[in-house]
């Protein structure tokens, strides 16, 4: 069944204009009686009908209100080196998925992608309707940011508190693994950042420590990056999260 986002609050009726009723009634072609999944802003959920269309608006009842969230009791956000398009047309995808709540692209010294603004945020844009999307497919209540891309060295030093405890997945770190560092880190809201292909510089490495930003090890194997991205996203998830945890 399609889910809808609204801006606004749950009520007996809801009025969609703008892109949504363009969206809905052109793009997806809804019909008057259709069902939908309705969330609005405060992450409330309802079953509701299409009951009228007009040029640009489109007026639906609510059926019933429903369970509500799937959203994880943790803020995660995946700070991320660009990756080449498919990759991380993937990666943002699985963070979805996954619950994460933030998306970071960054650039830094050995990715390969490279935009200039312009382009960086058409891809902004792109990410941004991929994880859209994946919020309807995968029946989340709230939708994941995808944040504009920030230089590798300029979001280590202006990062957020708000991010909570961060770690970066390093593939020379031998010694602290991600979860003997979960273990002893507290709180709701963690950050995981991820090299590019070509993996983090030794100075890059140098300058997340003393950030700090957490070196651990996800194993003996090398991963590939997108592998690297889903599997810490995993482990944060059951270890303090709601993924397949008790
Ligand atoms: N080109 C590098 C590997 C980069 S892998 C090399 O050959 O050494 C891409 C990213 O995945 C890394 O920057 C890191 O963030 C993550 N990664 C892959 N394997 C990992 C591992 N075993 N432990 C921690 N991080 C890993």
């Amino acid at each position: 069944m399609r889910r809808l986002f609204i801006p606004g609050r749950l009520a007996d009726t809801v009025t969609l204009s703008g892109s949504d009723a363009h969206h809905l009634g052109y793009t997806l072609r809804a019909r008057v009686g259709e069902r939908c999944v309705v969330v609005d802003a405060a992450r409330e959920v309802a079953s509701m009908e299409i009951t009228g269309f007009t040029a640009d608006t489109v007026t639906l009842r609510l059926v019933e209100k429903l369970a509500a969230d799937t959203e994880s009791p943790i803020r995660l956000t995946l700070a991320v080196c660009l990756l080449k398009s498919d990759k991380m047309d993937f990666v943002v995808q699985k963070a979805v998925e996954l619950g994460a709540t933030r998306i970071q692209p960054l650039a830094s010294e050995n990715c390969v992608a490279r935009y200039d603004g312009k382009k960086a945020e058409a891809r902004r844009e792109r990410w941004q309707r991929i994880a859209d999307e994946a919020a309807k497919q995968c029946g989340r209540t709230a939708l994941l940011t995808v944040a504009p891309v920030l230089p590798f060295g300029e979001w280590l030093t202006a990062r957020e508190d708000e991010d909570g405890a961060a770690f970066f997945c390093y593939e020379a770190e031998r010694e602290n693994t991600l979860g003997a560092w979960l273990t002893e880190t507290s709180g709701d809201a963690f950050t995981a950042l991820i090299g590019p292909e070509g993996g983090f510089t030794p100075a890059e490495a140098e300058m997340a420590k003393r950030t700090d930003v957490a070196p651990v090890t996800l194993g003996p194997r090398i991963l590939r990056a997108e592998t690297a991205a889903v599997a810490a996203m995993a482990i944060v998830q059951h270890v303090k999260g709601d993924l397949g945890s008790e």
